[in-house]
């Protein structure tokens, strides 16, 4: 189940206008400010090989497509 509460996995920063949340294909959750700090296609969380997919309002957990 996916909580209510979202925050980056990485700054726990909730998501913001400047702030986007993306979930990777590892299951993390990053923010955009994060994921600049990574590395490209590499999740800085589990240091996996990951896609990251935009993380919104209407997609929720079910996001479509790999993006990025
Ligand atoms: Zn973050
Ligand atoms: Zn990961």
């Amino acid at each position: 189940m996916m909580p209510n509460w979202i925050c980056c996995n990485s700054c726990f920063h909730p998501p913001a206008a400047d702030r986007r949340l993306a979930v990777t294909t590892c299951g993390h959750i990053i923010c955009q400010n994060c994921f600049q700090k990574g590395k490209q296609g590499e999740c800085l969380i589990c240091k996996a090989q990951c896609q990251v997919s935009p993380l919104t309002d209407k997609s929720g957990p079910e996001v479509k497509g790999p993006l990025l």
